[in-house]
């Protein structure tokens, strides 16, 4: 698996280098808005510390990532007064990963309704 590259789009959120709606951060994630919502709500979980994906991330990032994912979640279901949340993470390329810092999709869900296709 490739190195970790700090010149991917999420590191350079985190420098401030590129503008994010945040929707929480603490001193380990950071959830924003995904730029190409799928759902209302779509919203993308990310640790502050680098790491490619979930291949070589650490318990401590996993942790710190599905902590704010709980978090983040259960508000998306009241905010959103959505009927279930689904919850996408891919791995390097063949597992559909574009943007290669560990991130969480949160995608508050209704009834009946499906996704809207990949921006
Ligand atoms: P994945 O790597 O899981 O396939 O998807 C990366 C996600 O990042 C996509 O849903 C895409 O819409 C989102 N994305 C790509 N560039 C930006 C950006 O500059 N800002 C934000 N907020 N989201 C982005």
């Amino acid at each position: 698996m490739p190195a970790y590259d700090d010149q991917n789009i999420f590191a350079k959120i985190l420098r401030g280098e590129i503008p994010n709606v945040t929707v929480y951060e603490d001193d380990d994630t950071l959830c924003f808005m995904d730029i190409f919502p799928r759902t209302d709500g779509h919203c993308l979980v990310i640790p502050k510390t680098p790491c490619r994906n979930m291949l070589d991330a650490t318990p401590e990032q996993l942790a710190a990532c599905m902590k704010t994912v709980n978090k983040v979640a259960n508000a998306a279901m009241k905010a959103f007064d959505a009927d279930g949340i689904t919850l996408f993470q891919f791995n390097e390329g063949a597992g559909g990963q574009e943007v290669f810092h560990l991130h969480f999709h949160i995608h508050p869900r209704h009834e009946g309704l499906g996704m809207r296709p990949p921006g």
